[in-house]
């Protein structure tokens, strides 16, 4: 990797933003970024280590203090500590309740700040120069951000007894402008209800804050963490980017998907690509305060394709996708199943599998398959999901790259090596530009896919 590839600079009618110093081609590693600060999200706690964000359901060692987090092994959690060592107290001390994920980052942030060391992730911007918009703010949203503010001095009082005593670079309501998105708002007042703080009401709806987050997901592109990584806040959005984020534990790796030219803006999506014009753009606006005008926008690009089928049969699955929530058990992976079953026999011949909502159950359907080990019935609905894939994901697409790979598994896993090793293969070549030979999903997918090789030797 070459350090001076970026820089930062003024993009017109964006404000900062991050351009390539040299020609560019697919693939490269352009940054790669440790964390200012992150936390595992609460769905995930317990299941995944807390340093590596790897999972491993069983033996995971837990912290002998709080009893909360926990790690795959003594050399996680020893790294692990300076990040905890303060929080550990505060998250004993509110036992039984646990602080929403922003609160918990927020207070992570402010322990970081005191320690008043150098952050490599803060090379290109730092965390005082991100953007807050608290002259966007409404009242009532003020109001939200000022309880949050609240429950972190709360969680905070076993180590800061008073925040005044703190740097007046230090203020509680500041970091929230920073980091808060009206989704964490909602989540936040939900899960605060436990917590003995009030939580006033207030309406989300129409209020907007810039979120500075980045969602970190794992190897399989699941979503494990949210983290800061100040320089990386820079990129701005196209809906149609020219660089892709994929994380190794928690650090950031930015790598081109296609040619880039001297001085050209450097881009990432913040929204998923598959959904409509409609949807992204709403999104946008939501959560990032701009509206997107690019091409594929200004042309509503394959949303004819996205919604394609019978109104009423796509809007009974879009409601049945988004009710489901990451199920824990056997059980309720096992109703799952059922549910989408039942909608895909009975929305046959009215859906294509092009439908993204279609193909959401069809994701779903396999995800739930995986998790009852019902391997041959994943494979089938895997197998639909890969033409929808390639039409939405053209080009280099991290997302299309695990999916190659996941029904690569499968196919591996039903002794059918030929058609194993040619999926792998495609993998293997969009994961090459997305994440990197070095990626240690890629050494995943050479271990299969040599296995692949070695079964086809002996038959
Ligand atoms: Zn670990
Ligand atoms: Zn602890
Ligand atoms: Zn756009």
């Amino acid at each position: 990797m070459e350090p001076a590839a970026l820089e930062r600079f003024h993009s017109p009618g964006k404000g900062n933003g991050l351009r390539s110093r040299r020609r560019v081609r697919p693939g490269e590693l352009l940054y790669r970024d440790v964390s200012f600060a992150y936390v595992l999200t609460k769905q995930q706690l317990g299941s995944v280590c807390e340093r590596c964000l790897r999972s491993r359901n069983e033996n995971l060692h837990r912290c002998s203090q709080c009893k909360v987090a926990k790690y795959c092994g003594r050399s996680c959690q020893k790294e692990a500590w300076l990040d905890h060592k303060q929080e550990c107290r505060c998250l004993k001390s509110i036992e039984p309740n646990f602080p929403p994920d922003s609160v918990r980052l927020a207070g992570r942030i402010v322990f970081k700040l005191l320690r008043q060391s150098v952050c490599p992730s803060e090379r290109l911007y730092s965390f005082s120069d991100l953007q807050s918009n608290t002259e966007r703010l409404s009242e009532e949203m003020k109001d939200g951000l000022r309880h949050l503010a609240q429950t972190l001095q709360l969680y905070l009082k076993t180590e800061i007894q008073d925040e005044s005593q703190l740097p007046p670079a230090i203020d509680f309501f500041q970091i929230f402008t920073k980091v808060a998105s009206p989704g964490t708002l909602l989540e936040t007042f939900v899960e605060s209800k436990g917590m003995e703080c009030m939580v006033m009401l207030f309406s989300v709806a129409d209020t907007v804050v810039t979120c500075n987050c980045f969602t970190i997901s794992n190897g399989e592109m699941q979503d494990v963490g949210v983290g800061l990584y100040p320089s990386m806040s820079l990129l701005n959005h196209s809906c149609d980017p020219n660089c892709v984020i994929v994380f190794e534990g928690n650090q950031l790796l930015l790598h081109s998907v296609r040619e880039i030219q001297i001085g050209e803006e450097l881009t990432i999506s913040y929204v998923e690509s598959l959904m409509p014009t409609r949807e992204r753009q709403k999104q946008l606006v939501r959560q990032y305060c701009f509206k997107c005008d690019c091409l594929l926008c200004q042309n509503q690009e394959k949303d004819a394709e996205k919604l394609a089928g019978e109104d009423h049969a796509w809007k009974a699955v879009k409601d049945a996708v988004n009710e489901v929530r990451y199920p824990k058990s056997k059980e309720e992976w096992k109703h799952v199943l059922a549910r989408c079953q039942n909608l895909l026999s009975s929305n046959e011949g009215h859906l294509p599998d092009t439908n993204i909502y279609q193909l959401k159950m069809l994701d779903c359907a396999m995800d739930a398959c995986i998790n009852l080990e019902s391997w041959e019935e994943a494979l089938y609905y895997g197998s639909r999901t890969l033409e929808p894939y390639r039409l939405y994901y053209p080009g280099f697409h991290p997302l299309r790259a695990v999916q190659l790979m996941r029904v690569g598994k499968l196919q591996h896993s039903q002794g059918m090596f030929p058609q194993a090793l040619e999926t792998l293969k495609q993998a293997y070549n969009i994961m090459k530009v997305t994440h990197g030979t070095d990626h240690s999903l890629m050494k995943v997918l050479m271990e299969i896919k040599e296995e692949c090789e070695a079964m086809m030797r002996i038959q």
